[in-house]
């Protein structure tokens, strides 16, 4: 299974991602952990992405493809993954069509999690408060808003063109959510 799940900052994509690859075996792979671990952990690619990320901006597309094809490469991914957080433009959609095409493979299904926008801004202040994430500040949230719907929500059409795109009810508990998603997956695939 080669998933990606998708959705607004704050509709629950990273909560959702971890409960959904683990009801399929498979790893959740998520950009924005990756670059944290790495901003903690003071490595190069944590400094040049730091101030990137803080200021609630995308990491550049080359860097942030090349991250995910090493990762993708890597032996627990042989058999699917799930991505959290990738692909974020259209160049990154370029990038992982050739990723998938060179090795055969295709993508199953585009998750997407739909959450009233108004929503949204409540749910990342309370993470704010309860995870302290640099990015998690409200002017940041309001700008991450805004180059999501410029540069990400596109993507969305781009998915249902393909005919990729399975689009779930994101309101409810966790629980809810996940049974909602693997529910819809389970069909869509079938
Ligand atoms: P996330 O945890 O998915 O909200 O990602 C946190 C931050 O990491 C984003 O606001 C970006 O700065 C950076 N980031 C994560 N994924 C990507 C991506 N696919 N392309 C560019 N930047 C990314």
């Amino acid at each position: 299974m080669r998933l990606l799940i998708m959705g607004a900052p704050g509709a629950g994509k990273g909560t959702q991602a971890v409960g959904v690859a683990a009801h399929y075996g498979i790893p959740a792979i998520s950009t924005g952990d990756i670059f944290r671990a790495n901003v903690k952990e003071g490595t190069e690619l944590g400094e040049q992405v730091s101030a990137i990320m803080a200021a609630g901006n995308y990491v550049p597309d080359e860097l942030t493809e090349r991250i995910v094809a090493d990762r993708l490469d890597r032996a627990d991914a042989a058999d699917g993954w799930l991505l959290d957080g990738f692909p974020r433009t259209l160049h990154q959609v370029g990038a992982l069509e050739a990723h998938l095409s060179e090795r055969s493979q295709a993508l199953d299904a585009v998750i997407c999690l739909d959450v009233n926008p108004e929503d949204l801004v409540t749910r990342l202040l309370r993470r704010a408060e309860i995870e302290g994430r640099a990015d998690d500040n409200e002017e940041t949230i309001r700008h991450r808003m805004d180059v999501y719907l410029e540069s990400t929500r596109p993507l969305l059409d781009a998915y249902e063109k393909r005919g990729l795109l399975v689009r779930v009810d994101g309101n409810g508990t966790v629980e809810e959510i996940g049974a909602r998603i693997i529910a819809a997956v389970d069909a869509f695939v079938a």
